[in-house]
């Protein structure tokens, strides 16, 4: 086992990977800008280093600087946590040449599946579906056309390096295709300095279906279950559910099966999340996220396995020690995002945090770096809380989930909690009938 890690990461993230660790016995190095200096994930780490001002690009993204930090304090192992540098696969590479273990699969993997094009190749080589679309990039707007025309319309045009919901644009009729194709170009060029697209059908009414792997050096894979993070605004997850309120159990295993057989065929290792979109009772695959998820605990809470603790047991190379059979899913999860935002216009709420009250009691988790006296600073994301719930069956949670949202008090900055506890309130919520639009609508009052 590793003698001592550091996370290359702040907030709840940093916070939920040093709980992981200070159960496994090992000693953390946390690392943080300037502007983080009171962050909690500072105060409860064994050791902290500053590695840059403010700006993310200076300290969180500063990989000389985090490499300096983990070799000044003889850390063994980096842990990326999720955003920042995990999907870097330069960084993952880079950790390695120095002689350190990096929390996460191969740098290869990370780069194959970095690229959505290269990564929905692989993944149909490996006979999983896929979303409709061109075979590969599109070169020009006559490509794109002849392939929209194909596929038929409405289209969706991609960026291959996309992440976050950017250089995401759709077309939904031919005339509308050449301004699609220039904004999402234009916006995939200045976010991942990458201009290749492809295009996918735009699905109308499907759900976002994630699926959680786990996968060890000596060829054992098992999936932990899906994730329903359907509730999205722009393309951003607010609410994710495990498991799905769409899906049976048979549907489960049956994409489970295919999706570890073809994991264990590319030889990937650590922790994963392959996401669908799921219309009509067919799986259609969209990317692969080679990192530990934000909505992760959903899984943790109805399989009692804490995937971090997983993530760095597989990179300090010991066996999973438990076949699929074992893996056994209780009862239903839901989490919610809250972030310092204005619930209704979404405007950003950064400031001095005044009372923070979590919620607690049977069922309920909150993974959150706040604390009263804390200022939220403006640089970074702006989720400052995950709430997490969990009870015997869907009903339960959603009953639990309101219960904990009218007890969670932050005073000082806005939140989006109200908004949470709108939508636990609504009826089409909880008869579990939403799909990836729903959300857009209910926002816009529709
Ligand atoms: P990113 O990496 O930017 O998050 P994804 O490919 O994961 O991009 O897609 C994010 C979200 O965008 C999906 O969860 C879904 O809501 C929507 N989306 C992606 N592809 C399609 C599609 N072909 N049809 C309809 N919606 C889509």
């Amino acid at each position: 086992m590793f003698g001592k890690l550091l996370i290359a990461n702040r907030g709840e993230i940093a916070l939920r990977i040093q709980r992981a660790c200070r159960e496994l016995g090992i000693p953390t190095v946390a690392v943080h800008s300037t502007a983080d200096a009171q962050a909690m994930h500072v105060r409860l780490a064994d050791e902290s280093v500053c590695i840059g001002p403010p700006s993310a690009k200076d300290s969180y993204l500063n990989v000389a600087a985090i490499l300096t930090a983990a070799s000044i304090t003889g850390a063994d192992a980096i842990h990326p946590g999720y955003g920042f540098l995990s999907e870097n696969a330069g960084f993952a590479e880079m950790v390695e040449d120095h002689g350190l273990t990096f929390i996460g699969p191969s740098a290869a993997h990370i780069r194959m599946m970095g690229d959505k094009i290269t990564a929905k190749a692989a993944m149909a080589s490996l006979g999983v579906p896929l979303v409709p679309g061109s075979p590969g990039a599109v070169a020009d707007l006559t490509e794109a056309a002849a392939v929209s025309e194909t596929i038929g319309y409405p289209v969706l045009i991609k960026a291959a390096a996309g992440g976050g919901g950017r250089g995401m644009k759709v077309a939904h009729t031919a005339d509308e295709l050449s301004e699609a194709w220039r904004v999402a170009r234009a916006e995939a060029r200045a976010a991942f300095g990458n201009d290749a697209v492809y295009i996918e059908k735009y699905l109308d009414k499907p759900r976002h279906i994630e699926l959680q792997v786990l996968a060890d050096a000596f060829g054992n894979v098992v999936h932990l279950g899906e994730r329903d993070c359907s509730l999205q605004r722009r393309h951003q997850k607010l609410l994710e559910e495990a498991g799905s309120p769409a899906l049976t159990g048979a549907e489960r295993d049956a994409l489970g099966a295919t999706v570890c057989a073809g994991l264990t065929k590319l030889g990937y290792r650590n922790a994963g999340t392959l996401e669908f979109l799921y219309q009509d009772g067919q799986f259609a695959f969209i990317e692969m996220n080679t990192r530990l998820q934000v909505e992760h605990p959903v899984t943790e809470m109805i399989t009692g396995i804490d995937i971090v603790r997983e993530q760095i047991r597989i990179a300090a190379g010991q066996p999973l020690g438990y076949t699929q059979a074992e893996v056994k899913f209780s009862g239903h999860a839901i989490e919610v995002r809250v972030t310092a935002e204005d619930p209704e216009t979404f405007a950003p709420s950064p400031g001095r945090v005044d009372v923070f009250h979590a919620p607690g009691g049977l069922g309920v988790r909150v993974d959150s770096a706040l604390y009263a006296g804390y200022v939220v600073p403006p640089h970074y994301d702006s989720m400052v809380a995950k709430l997490i719930v969990h009870g015997t069956d869907r009903p339960t949670a959603i009953a639990r989930l309101r219960r904990a949202l009218e007890e969670f008090a932050v005073v000082g900055i806005k939140t989006t909690i109200p908004l949470h506890q709108r939508i636990a309130a609504d009826p089409a919520f909880n008869a579990g009938d939403y799909d990836i639009h729903w959300l857009e609508r209910f926002v816009a009052g529709e």
